[in-house]
């Protein structure tokens, strides 16, 4: 496959001359080297950006709708290639990197949908001195930035609403997962994507390159997925040019089961949601809140179906927890059970590292979790479940806003009047009643507090992309 940075519809070599080493979590051995783009490279994609711009903002939406529509069936098409390659550096188990793709392709489905479905308004002033007409416009040059948890799907979910608005892009993927960025910018190509409108460079200086590029006036939209802590320097730096920015970042997503929820759905959906892509995503159950008369006997139920998942290599079709991505990773996870343990908690099933290769760490459900543990404060990003007990609804609001995050929360309960009083109290962008699972192109993604600005997805996905302008007339 291609390693070479995609600029102006070509593949290059970086400009430098320099690559980096691709890893297999499962093994920690170098699977490839890919062209490490640097700030020269960055300029250049956003010149190719640039010049592509008013062509590609003048093409008929239906144009552009079918060119999204062919990547989208591009993509279903080599899906099971596809989730191999993302298994292969990410490290997730094979049905993961399936849904992933499957998941990734449908923004592509959605946006081309939503590419012929462009709006604006009219209105008369209430003076009724005027007409008011509201146009939308594609925002122009926008620098997507991207993390390697769902290195597919945190594209599409981009470049599908972006070239759908008329907009052309720079992707810089992680650095942990550059091929599967590559291979969709291949996609994109044989989809008929004109030169220019989609360039991808990938880079192990990530933060020189995104801050030239957001130093140059011409870019004019950032569009960030990843932490908190580095959204918030993104952020700093785009006020500079005063870019316009869709933020995506963490979160610390509650999990509530109260005592009249159907016990085995809420294990069903805890599994969901705590083990899609093995613990490493935004989504995460993070912290489990269970209503003292359920607590053990959930906690039961899920040690059970967390201690019988099986663990591998993510390429294995028998593995269901594959490794997490990195060194790193793993040691942060080690360290927050640690000290989970060290300040009073048990461990009903995992709890420590294996030895040996590879960055395997095993599903683990942890109960007396003491509320000031570190681990119900972070992002913990691996297959492991706290559970704490609560009391009645307030409290189980209370513990869920003790935050500052604000992505996603999980509810469960047989009583909907309460499943709905609740999701209305509870500080987050997204909430899934008796559902472990919220994600959907057809619906807006996001979060508030400090999960981030903007949505992705649904309609409002879209808008992102687009700017209104306002015309007096009169006639
Ligand atoms: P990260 O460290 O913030 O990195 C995200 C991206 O930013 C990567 O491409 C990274 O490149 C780049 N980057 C790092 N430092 C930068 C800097 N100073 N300037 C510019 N770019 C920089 O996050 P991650 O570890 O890849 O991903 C995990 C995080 O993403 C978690 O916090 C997770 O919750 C969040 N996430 C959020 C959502 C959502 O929709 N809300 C979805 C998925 C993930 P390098 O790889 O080269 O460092």
């Amino acid at each position: 496959m291609e390693t070479d940075l995609f600029i102006a519809g070509k593949w290059v070599p970086a400009s430098s001359g320099g690559r980096f080493d691709v890893h297999d979590p499962a093994t920690g051995d170098t699977i490839a080297s890919v062209a490490d783009g640097g700030e020269a490279d960055a300029i250049a994609a956003v010149d190719a950006a640039a010049a592509a711009g008013p062509a590609w903002a003048a093409a008929p939406p239906r144009v552009r709708s079918e060119v999204l529509r062919r990547a989208f069936a591009l993509m279903t098409e080599r899906a099971s290639e596809l989730a191999k390659l993302i298994s292969l550096e990410n490290g997730k188990a094979l049905t993961d990197a399936k849904g992933e793709v499957t998941y990734a392709a449908e923004f592509f489905r959605w946006f081309a949908e939503e590419a012929v479905r462009g709006e604006g308004a009219i209105a008369t002033a209430p003076s009724g001195a005027n007409r008011i007409l509201v146009v939308r416009q594609p925002v122009g040059v926008c620098v997507l930035v991207t993390p390697w948890n769902f290195p597919a799907a945190m594209a599409t979910r981009k470049i599908g609403p972006a070239l759908a608005a008329g907009c052309t892009v720079i992707l810089k993927p992680a650095s942990d997962t550059p091929l599967t960025a590559l291979a969709m910018a291949a996609i994109l190509a044989e989809a008929g994507v004109p030169e220019g409108v989609v360039n991808v460079v990938p880079s192990r200086s990530s933060g020189k390159v995104v801050s030239a590029m957001l130093r140059d006036a011409r870019v004019r939209k950032l569009s960030f997925t990843g932490s908190t802590e580095v959204g918030r320097i993104l952020l700093a730096q785009a006020a500079e040019n005063v870019v316009n920015t869709s933020m995506e970042l963490g979160g610390n997503a509650p999990f509530l089961v109260f005592a009249d929820a159907d016990l085995d759905a809420a294990v069903d959906g805890a599994i969901i949601a705590k083990m899609r892509n093995g613990g490493e995503a935004c989504t995460a159950a993070n912290r489990f809140f269970v209503e003292a008369p359920v607590a053990d006997e959930f906690a039961r139920k899920l040690a059970q179906r967390m201690s019988a998942l099986v663990v591998g290599p993510g390429t294995d079709e028998k593995t269901q927890v594959g490794p997490l991505v990195n060194e790193d990773t793993v040691a942060k996870v080690d360290s927050l059970v640690r000290g989970a343990l060290e300040g009073g908690a048990e461990a009903v099933t995992g709890g420590s590292r294996p030895t040996g290769p590879g960055f395997y760490y095993p599903p683990t459900v942890l109960t007396g979790v003491a509320a000031d543990a570190p681990i119900l404060r972070q992002e913990i990003f691996g297959p492991v479940a706290p559970i704490v007990t609560f009391t009645g609804e307030a409290e189980a609001v209370r513990l869920a806003n003790d935050t500052e995050y604000g992505l996603v929360a999980y509810v469960y309960t047989g009583d909907l009047a309460r499943g709905m009083r609740v999701s209305e109290a509870i500080e987050a962008g997204m909430v899934g009643i008796n559902r472990g699972l919220v994600s959907d192109p057809a619906a807006p993604f996001g979060g508030v507090k400090q999960s981030g600005i903007g949505r992705e997805g649904g309609h409002d996905g879209l808008l992102e992309y687009l700017e209104s302008k306002y015309i007096a007339v009169n006639w």
